[in-house]
Formats: structure tokens, C-alpha cells, sequence
């Protein structure tokens, strides 16, 4: 048992509080690993506002982290002590019909199909003051050990900086592989990307290495924009500036609106000025952010009737993570993107709380 640092969510709506845990040592088919780095994504503030379904508190969340293997259990031998690794929120457990399937990356093991409370065996590894804590998609990277599932691990180059790929563990792979991969934005479109923020701009990002010919990039925060710009966008728009619509102006803009828009914020409104967007004909929206649980969207159903297409993504579209994830790490030692320019802040891990702040501050 490994007595380590691991900030606590103990109900909703709290702080977390970064307590002594105890992290049991990994069973069968799980690998124990140090946590040196890890993001914040909207998706944990979410959990803690409790509108993410199936969780159980006391909970640790985080799941956008890199790290070192630091021990194994038995029948584990894709990787070894010393390993850097990403634990993958979405796994990839290989025999499932969906695993199967070439071009689809969800898990029948995911979270939203198997709540991920517990590991596998329904037992935590962690405990702290004698109580049971949960794990958080079974990654739990607010903490300085967690134990994973063999089969939701990435084995990643020796030599990829930790405090910079973590990123890949969730935000980045999401917005970037949403353009990539679930868009397939073509060389010389036109997209529109709402919300830009980490998995926003990796969405520009991705438009942009997709060779899209114009990017216009929306938020109603302008400290945003001049990022944005760097990471590729033509066209820099806040809602607040315009009495109409912005779905209004974006189609003006383009004349018939664009290829492909992209929502990557979480509100019904937000969602549905994406969809309008998007060209009557050809257009396609793909829906990134997350609405509260059990929220539901209305729509004037002529929107989709002449031909759009609206999907959702998750995790990138068909990353499939353990293979994908080590790619990704790979193209980015090549220098093929800079996801460096996403990160904003570096923080040590007792001002966990300082990073959420920030966060909601639009920082
Ligand atoms: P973030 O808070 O960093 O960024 C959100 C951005 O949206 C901010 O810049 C904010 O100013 C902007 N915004 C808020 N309201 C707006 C409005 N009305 N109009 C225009 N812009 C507005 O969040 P993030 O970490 O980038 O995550 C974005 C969303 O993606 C969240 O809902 C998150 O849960 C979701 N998410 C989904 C997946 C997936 O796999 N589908 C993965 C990760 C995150
Ligand atoms: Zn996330």
C-alpha cells in the first residue's frame, strides 16, 4: 500500500480537499501508476457540479494525466515499472463489438455504458481516513498514485516531457480528433468552432492541420482570441457584439454558412447556433460539449430535413486509444503540432483548487 497526496471530492459542490490516501497495490490485469502531470478539463467541474451521470462520491477525479508505471499485477504485459504512460478515460478493451469495429473508438467498458465507480472486480484501491473513495472513470489522476485497468493504459515514448502530453489524455485528442476524425474537415472548407477552450482550440487546431481554408473562431470571452489566431483561426467573433443571432452573422459571413461547426462548451443554445451554422445542404455540426445529465434540446426539425448532419464525439471520433494515443505522442515529438501553446497555467498540485478557480474564470 502506498501512502501518497490525492485531492478528495467528498460531495458536490465542494472544494476538493487534498488528503493522505492510501493506494492499494494493482490486482490481476491492473497497473499502478505515479501521476507526475495532469490538465483540468471542464468535464471534472462538471462532475463536481454533480451533471455527469453514475458518479459516486467521495470520489477522485482527474482524467487528464501522464505518468510513470510504478508497479504491476499479475497477467500485465503490455507494459513495465518505468513505463511512461497516459491512463485512457475511454478505454480500449479490444474484445468488445464496438473495440471491433475499425472505425468506432467507444468502449462497451466506457463510463456511460459500465458506471466506472469501481475497478472491474467492483473494489477501489483507494481509502482515505478508513472510508472507501471512488475512482473517476477509472483513471483518477488527482492523485499522486492510481490504479488503472491494463486494457485503459497507453504506453507512450520514453522521452515525451509528461507535463505537456497529458494533455492527450483527454482535451487535446477530443477537440483535435473531432476535426480530424469525426468532421474529416476537408483541405479548403469552411468551419466554425463555439467555445475556446482547451478542447476548443485543440478543434481549431485540428482544423487547421486539415488544411480548412477559413476558421472562424466564437466565445464570449476576447481574451481567447488572440490564441486562437495563433493556433490557426481566420476569424474571431463574440455573440455579445451582434444583435442577431450568431448563426445569423456566421451564414452572412459565408454566404450559405459553413462546412462544419463544432460545439465545444455544453449549453443548449450554443448547440443549436451550431447546428444553424452549418450549411442546409452539406453542413455538418459535431456536438463536443457536455449538457447537464437528463437535459434535453428541442430543434425545428427542418434544420436536419434539407440535409445537415448532426453527430457527437467523444474522445476524438475514432481514436482508438491505446493504439492512437501513442501516435499522437509520437507526432508530437515530430514537432507536427505545438499543443504547448494550450496550456495557460502550471500549478502545483495543492493549489488543485486555484486551477478549477481559473478555469471558471475563463483563465
Ligand atoms: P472550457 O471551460 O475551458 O472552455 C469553454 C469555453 O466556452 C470558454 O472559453 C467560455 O468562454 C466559452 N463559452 C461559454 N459560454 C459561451 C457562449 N454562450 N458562447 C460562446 N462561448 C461560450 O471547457 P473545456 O475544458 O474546453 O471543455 C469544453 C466542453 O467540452 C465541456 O462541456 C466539456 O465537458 C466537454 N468535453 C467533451 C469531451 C468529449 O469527449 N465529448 C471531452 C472533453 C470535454
Ligand atoms: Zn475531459
Amino acid at each position: 500500500v502506498i501512502k501518497c497526496k490525492a485531492a478528495v471530492a467528498w460531495a458536490s459542490g465542494k472544494p476538493l480537499s487534498v488528503e493522505e490516501v492510501e493506494v492499494a497495490p494493482p490486482k490481476a490485469g491492473e497497473v499502478r501508476i505515479k501521476i507526475v502531470a495532469t490538465g483540468i478539463c471542464h468535464s471534472d467541474d462538471h462532475v463536481l457540479k454533480g451533471s455527469l451521470p453514475n458518479v459516486e462520491f467521495p470520489v477522485i477525479l482527474g482524467h487528464e494525466g501522464a505518468g510513470i508505471v510504478e508497479s504491476i499485477g499479475a497477467g500485465v504485459t503490455s507494459v513495465k515499472p518505468g513505463d511512461k504512460v497516459i491512463p485512457l478515460c475511454l478505454p480500449q478493451c479490444g474484445e468488445c463489438s464496438y473495440c471491433r469495429n475499425p472505425e468506432s473508438n467507444y468502449c462497451q467498458k466506457f463510463h456511460f455504458s459500465e458506471p466506472q465507480n469501481l475497478l472491474p472486480d467492483k473494489t477501489s484501491r483507494f481509502t482515505c481516513k478508513g472510508k472507501q473513495i471512488h475512482h473517476f472513470v477509472w483513471v483518477s489522476t488527482f492523485s499522486e498514485y492510481t490504479v488503472v485497468p491494463e486494457y485503459a493504459v497507453a504506453k507512450i515514448d520514453a522521452a515525451a516531457p509528461l507535463d505537456k502530453v497529458c494533455l492527450f489524455g483527454c482535451g487535446f485528442s477530443t477537440g483535435y480528433g473531432a476535426a480530424i476524425n469525426t468532421a474529416k474537415v476537408k483541405p479548403g472548407s469552411t468551419c466554425a468552432v463555439f467555445g475556446l477552450g482547451g478542447v476548443g482550440l485543440s478543434a481549431v487546431m485540428g482544423c487547421k492541420a486539415a488544411g480548412a481554408a477559413r476558421i472562424i473562431a466564437v466565445d464570449i470571452n476576447k481574451d481567447k482570441f488572440a490564441k486562437a489566431k495563433e493556433l490557426g483561426a481566420t476569424d474571431c467573433i463574440n455573440p455579445r457584439d451582434f444583435k442577431k443571432p450568431i448563426q445569423e452573422v456566421i451564414t452572412e459571413m459565408t454566404g450559405q454558412g459553413v462546412d462544419y461547426s463544432f460545439e465545444a462548451i455544453g449549453h443548449r443554445d450554443t448547440m443549436i447556433a451550431a447546428l444553424a451554422s452549418c450549411n442546409m445542404n452539406t453542413g455538418l455540426c459535431v456536438m463536443i460539449g457536455e449538457l447537464d445529465s437528463g437535459s434535453e434540446i428541442t430543434i425545428d426539425p427542418t434544420l436536419l430535413l434539407t440535409g445537415r448532419t448532426w453527430k457527437g464525439t467523444l474522445l476524438g471520433g475514432s481514436w482508438k486509444m491505446r493504439e492512437c494515443i501513442p501516435k499522437l505522442v509520437a507526432n508530437y515529438m515530430d514537432k507536427k503540432f505545438n499543443s504547448d501553446l494550450l496550456i495557460t497555467h502550471t500549478l502545483p498540485f495543492a493549489k488543485v483548487n486555484e486551477g478549477f478557480e481559473l478555469l471558471r474564470a475563463g483563465k
